[in-house]
């Protein structure tokens, strides 16, 4: 139903992440065996060199009733976009201009890198502009036109390449440049995450006044400013709204498998790490977090560790024990390197009897873009998050999201997606929101309050919320409360926690089950295989904009018939 044109730039693949991580069915085509009633919607994503003859059949294509999305480039396909080019597009945020299902209940600043400045002719449709940081209009953003029997949507801004320059961001090197309200001041000498985020410190964050801090004390330094809404996911999800409105004007059937199982709206993840390792620390949250009926990520730091029978303790509880790499104090094995990687993990192993599938970097510690990832590949650490904030100022979705995603490696010769999943790190401790300004122990401490923003968020866009809460601080006033309310917040709106392992696992499952698509005279048939039993598998089929009504679950503004199943082997369905 969907195929699929990878342009040739690195970053053009990661289209293939986007449309796999959303679970939905693909193929890839080329513009000769691309075909209006076999491959009704074609996406071509990013530069392409394309013959006149291509030209010619992506034309005819349309004019016989396909679809044709194309983002990032025209490829020289002006008068099929009905656009003009006006320059490359180093960066600039999409400003919906007028309501229309693409883009419809999207909220986030749309910051995007990369693509090109373009302006529509004629009769084209613009639902979007892309503006610069003093809102100057740059160019169209998101234009549709209909031509001959089919449409053309074409989004100027290079959606892929901004994805993955916001989750993977720049190389680092050096201390980034702090935030000019004091708020996240990260030149602070010390090599971590955030020095090579990319988002600005001014139109991507948000302020948030909260409660007491708000009108009992009235000082400005009780207003918060963070990163407070996932702009990946919602670029992710702009992309998927192209193909949505495309499908359901064609009256397509689309499916596709819903993130999370049993249908849950969402998924939560509390991860521990046990700077200094006080057992007696760790057993009162351990009890906490049983109280709570959660299972939790124990990120564990070398040297010392608990006694093995708090790591039983610890399992028997159902929570995982995971490694929390030190690079950060300095004796010989906690520095930066492989090896003391490899050190470390294997201490682990041996003291704890886990070999670890999730790690965590002490203090968000982060030399490079890549090389950690190559080196948890290597290792076979396949969940990784330390991607995240150390100071106030940075928390929430400061790497784009909540969705976990795949590094591409798009810095050999051989660009490839590496074999670890990123899982973003919104905050560190936080305390209840009647807590007093002298009772903020580190400096990236924030209210409960934000938190729960951050968790309805993950909930609308559908992710992973992931939040750390110390052993060592969860004596100290308003930590407890802020756990035990989050954690509650999360099971009101339908999610569940669980631990970095389970999250991995589920993930890796779904995205074996292999999926095709079927077109069977004017029906089609949707072919699920997996490897090995599926439980919960939650299958998604998309519903013309006149049946909303009796939509099961609304995807990004769309309306999906949903069900749930257990999927052994085969499956195929038909889809009408
Ligand atoms: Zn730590």
């Amino acid at each position: 139903m969907l195929g699929l044109i990878v342009g040739e730039r690195a970053t053009d693949r990661y289209a293939v992440e986007i449309l796999a991580h959303a679970g939905i069915p693909f193929r890839t085509v080329t513009t000769k065996n691309l075909h209006p009633e076999r491959t009704p919607i074609c996406l071509l994503a990013g530069q392409k060199s394309l013959t006149t003859e291509e030209r010619s059949r992506l034309q005819w294509f349309v004019q016989q009733g396909g679809s044709l999305i194309a983002v990032g480039t025209i490829n020289g396909l002006d008068e099929l976009l009905g656009v003009q080019f006006g320059g490359e597009l180093e960066q600039g945020w999409i400003h919906l201009t007028s309501p229309h299902p693409i883009g419809s209940g999207l909220q986030s600043s749309l910051h995007v890198f990369g693509g090109v400045i373009a302006r529509a002719k004629g009769d084209s449709q613009v639902i979007a502009e892309v503006v610069d940081s003093n809102d100057n209009v740059l160019g169209d953003a998101v234009i549709v036109r209909q031509v001959g029997q089919g449409q053309v949507i074409f989004i100027a801004p290079d959606l892929m390449r901004s994805v993955v320059h916001i989750q993977q961001g720049i190389a680092v090197t050096k201390d980034g440049t702090p935030a000019p309200d004091g708020s996240a001041p990260i030149d602070d000498g010390i090599l971590k995450t955030e020095d090579g985020h990319v988002l600005d410190w001014q139109r991507d964050r948000m302020g948030w006044g909260q409660g007491t801090w708000d009108t009992g004390h009235g000082d400005e330094a009780r207003k918060w400013v963070f990163f407070g809404q996932p702009i990946a996911d919602e670029l992710r999800a702009l992309l998927l709204q192209a193909i949505f409105f495309a499908a359901q004007k064609k009256g397509l059937p689309l499916p596709m498998i819903w993130f999370w199982q049993e249908g849950l709206p969402a998924v939560g993840l509390i991860s521990h790490d046990t700077d200094g390792n006080e057992p007696e620390l760790a057993k009162d949250l351990l009890q906490t977090v049983q109280q709570l009926g959660i299972t939790t990520t124990w990120c564990v730091i070398y040297p010392g560790g608990y006694p093995p029978s708090l790591y039983r303790a610890i399992l028997d509880a159902g929570c995982e024990i995971a490694l929390h790499f030190d690079a950060f104090t300095g004796t010989p094995f906690t520095t930066w390197s492989k090896r003391n990687l490899r050190i470390q993990w294997q201490w682990l192993k041996d003291a704890a009897g886990v070999a670890a599938v999730s790690n965590k970097n002490h203090y968000t510690r982060w030399e490079g873009r890549l090389e950690f990832f190559r080196w948890c590949e290597e290792l076979g650490i396949r969940a990784e998050q330390s991607k995240g904030p150390s100071k106030h100022g940075t928390v929430g979705f400061l790497f784009g999201g909540s969705h976990p995603w795949r590094p591409l490696d798009d810095e050999s010769n051989r660009p490839r997606f590496l074999n670890v999943t990123a899982i973003n790190l919104f905050s560190q401790d936080m305390v209840s929101d009647d807590t007093l300004p002298e009772g903020l122990f580190h400096p990236a401490i924030v209210p409960v309050s934000v938190g729960k923003w951050l968790l309805r968020q993950t909930v609308r866009v559908g992710g992973v919320a992931h939040f750390i809460f110390h052993p060592a601080h969860i004596r100290r006033q308003g930590t407890k409360a802020a756990l035990e309310r989050l954690v509650i917040l999360g099971h009101e709106l339908g999610m569940r926690w669980q631990t970095s392992q389970q999250i991995i696992d589920w993930l890796e499952q779904r995205r074996s089950i292999r999926q095709v698509v079927e077109n069977i005279g004017d029906r089609w048939r949707w072919r699920l295989k997996a490897a090995k039993p599926v439980e919960g598998l939650t299958l998604l089929r998309l519903l013309p904009a006149e049946k909303a009504h009796s939509a099961d679950r609304f995807v990004y503004g769309f309306p999906f018939a949903q069900s749930i199943v257990a999927l052994e082997g085969e499956l195929a369905s038909e889809l009408g």
